[in-house]
């Protein structure tokens, strides 16, 4: 029996740790109207990515090219699930 991870799920992990420092520690998380988000890059702060929660999608090169959901994505489904506590 597979008890490791897979590649998929550590990179999934990753990103969801990734996600809790960007609400946590960064406060990085920016909402704009009709259901879109502004999130600035983690350790680029320049740089944003602009996500829409009610499609799911984000601009940055994970979610355009990887299709995987993304740390920005799961950062701003933290703060709606922060919001409704
Ligand atoms: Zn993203």
């Amino acid at each position: 029996m597979q008890t490791e991870m897979t590649t998929a799920e550590f990179e999934r992990e990753k990103r969801i740790i990734a996600a809790k420092d960007l609400t946590a520690v960064f406060s990085s998380v920016l909402q704009n109207q009709n259901r879109t988000w502004t999130v600035m890059s983690q350790w680029t702060p320049d740089k944003t990515y602009y996500v829409n929660s009610a499609l799911r999608n984000c601009t940055c090169p994970d979610s355009t090219y990887r299709q995987v959901k993304c740390k920005h994505i799961i950062a701003i489904e933290l703060t709606l699930k922060a919001r409704v506590k």
